[in-house]
């Protein structure tokens, strides 16, 4: 495995593989971009076929932070670990030892929830670092991020059904959600309460009956749910449900859903635009978890989160100007609003290292050596 010539390396700052025999851990954290500030981003915990496999999701997910940041305006750079292993076995040990590494890189890295993470986990992790928000309310944190993240995934798709339709008028639309998760079952129940028509399913029975039971919504199974003629699709599980495959059996008019990484590629996005989909970009739509952990950073408030996290209906409506203005692709206006900020702001910030004194120090040293 060479990470330089994985094909989603990216200019990365900083990749660090981590293993500890002894709490069972073995991981890989990746930092993007730090030119904005710390690279934060969750930890997810997956059964990897393959240490390749592990790369390839770090390194995409993780240059996907800097992009959400950099689009959301916030002084955060890019990054993401993930912890190859079974979801089914989690423990103190495996949680603390990963703890230990991420205090090791001095603050360069905050790690957060993704998927198979939940509170509980961070916080072990943050008995060992204080580079971990999402913790638990009780310790000055925030808690599960979803319902954030679904809340601004709802105003973004607000946003793109103004646009499409020119109103949003939740009753007489439909939604189809894949995966009803965390962010998944938030949003059906957002959307239930506007009384929009929403479809669902999930590879976990139990939670698609959650979500007929407790909120109306109608099930369908894990391969019908892109061929139903939908206002909306939703895709709320794993990365690259709109691949070369899926996407000529959409009949939606919107792609708005909160999972990272829909697009198998960025050619989908335009082939998504070609069709007269409007695609709202993946990291922009599902930056409500990430706006809502970052106030952590300068001290938590529920209200100001809630406040800061409505904005995601202004980044959307702002890709969508820009695609139009430029003539692009949703996908492609959201990449360049952000790469134009992380641009602009290279020259006065360069990278973000925790430890400037002991740079300044080394530096001291090795000039008096010189001498
Ligand atoms: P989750 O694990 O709680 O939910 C994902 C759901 O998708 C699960 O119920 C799972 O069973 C289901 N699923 C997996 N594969 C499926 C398939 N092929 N078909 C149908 N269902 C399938 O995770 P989550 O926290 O709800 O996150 C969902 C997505 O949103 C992920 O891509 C995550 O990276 C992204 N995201 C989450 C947050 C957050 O705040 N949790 C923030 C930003 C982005």
């Amino acid at each position: 495995m060479s990470v330089f010539s994985n094909p989603f390396f990216s200019d990365h700052e900083e990749v660090v593989f981590v293993h500890d025999d002894s709490a069972g851990l073995r991981a890989i954290i990746a930092i993007h971009d730090t030119t904005l500030g710390p690279a934060l981003g969750g930890l997810r915990l997956w059964p990897y076929a393959n240490e390749d496999e592990a790369l390839t999701d770090v390194l995409r997910l993780s240059r996907g932070m800097t992009y959400k940041a950099a689009i959301a305006g916030l002084n955060l750079g890019g990054g993401k670990s993930v912890i190859m292993g079974d979801p089914a076995i989690k423990s103190e040990p495996l949680f603390r030892s990963f703890g230990r590494y991420i205090q090791g890189l001095a603050g360069r890295y905050i790690t957060a929830e993704d998927v198979n993470i939940n509170v509980e986990d961070i916080e072990f992790i943050h008995q060992e670092t204080e580079y971990a928000v999402g913790i638990h309310p009780e310790h000055g944190g925030s808690g599960d991020p979803s319902p954030f993240t679904a809340w601004g995934a709802f105003q973004g798709m607000r946003a793109a059904l103004e646009k499409t339709f020119g109103q949003a008028d939740w009753a007489s639309r439909s939604i189809a959600i894949q995966g009803v998760g965390h962010v998944g079952m938030h949003l059906a129940r957002l959307l239930r309460k506007e009384k929009a028509r929403v479809f669902v399913t999930d590879i976990h029975a139990d939670r698609v009956q959650r979500a007929v039971e407790e909120y109306g919504c109608e099930a369908v199974s894990g391969e019908q749910i892109y061929d139903l003629k939908v206002d909306v699709f939703a895709p709320c599980a794993l990365g690259g449900s709109i691949n070369p495959e899926t996407l000529p059996r959409l009949r939606c008019k919107i792609v708005a859903g909160s999972a990272n990484n829909q697009l198998a590629t960025p050619e989908c996005g335009t082939e998504l635009d070609r069709r007269g989909i409007l695609y709202t970009p993946d990291y922009a739509l599902n930056a409500g978890g990430l706006i809502n952990v970052a106030l952590e950073i300068e001290g938590y408030h529920r209200e100001l989160a809630e406040r800061r996290v409505n904005a995601v209906y202004d980044i959307i409506r702002r890709i969508f100007e820009q695609a139009e203005t430029r003539g692009i692709p949703t996908w492609q206006a959201a990449d360049a609003i952000a790469e134009e900020r992380i641009a602009a702001l290279r020259p006065a910030r360069g990278r973000y290292l925790e430890n400037p004194p002991m740079r300044s120090i080394r530096h001291i040293e090795r000039a008096s050596v010189s001498r």
